[in-house]
């Protein structure tokens, strides 16, 4: 019988700690583990320096839910469409948006799909302020970016039905999208095509 051979408990501890990156396995995480073991010092340290200010140096706006740094949010300012408002999933995704040079309008962050199967919903503080945001900035109009999958779905139809008491058109972002995609795998062209063709939830 071949008996497994763990490696010295650092190396093993730093293996545990990749793994719980997404898409990344044991192989994975191995081999990245012995790529950082041959870094130089000065590259490790910078490593681990980006790492800890990660969380310490990032706010996220109280309206909109973006990233921030120090800045003021840019995708709240003054000069931005407020007609238009565009909730999407997650911070993340304003990015995404934003280099398709389509959509000038807010955005608005959830946080997180409904997961059916999970039994998740977004925060419902995310919730209110989409609606105390639709009613102060006068938008017009709201698009759910959400990807197309069965919790992209089942979040469409979520905040559909919480801003039923707030009269304007509410369309989806999926044109274009194959169903069961995810956002991230979309090229620029294709999404600049979902915002056009945008369609109005019945
Ligand atoms: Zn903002």
């Amino acid at each position: 019988m071949m008996t497994f051979m763990e490696y010295p408990q650092p190396i093993e501890h730093l293996i545990e700690q990749l793994r719980k990156l997404p898409s990344i396995g044991y192989k994975s995480a191995e081999r990245l583990a012995f790529s950082l073991i041959d870094w130089e010092g000065k590259e490790l340290n910078d490593l681990s320096e980006a790492l800890n200010n990660i969380k310490r140096s990032l706010h996220f706006c109280e309206e909109c839910g973006a990233m921030l740094h120090q800045e003021n949010c840019r995708f709240c300012t003054e000069s931005r469409d407020s007609s238009c408002l565009c909730v999407v999933a997650g911070a993340k995704d304003i990015y995404l948006f934003e280099q398709t040079g389509e959509f000038k309008g807010l955005y608005h962050v959830l946080g997180s799909l409904l997961s059916p199967l999970a039994q998740k919903t977004p925060p419902q503080e995310r919730i209110d302020s989409l609606k105390e945001r639709i009613e102060k900035r006068e938008v017009k109009e709201v698009i759910l970016a959400m990807d197309a999958t069965l919790e992209g779905d089942a979040t469409a139809l979520y905040i559909k039905k919480e801003l039923a008491l707030i009269d304007l058109p509410i369309s989806r972002l999926a044109l274009g999208i194959p169903m069961g995609s995810s956002l991230d795998y979309i090229d620029g062209g294709t999404l600049a095509r979902a915002f056009s063709g945008r369609r109005v939830l019945g």
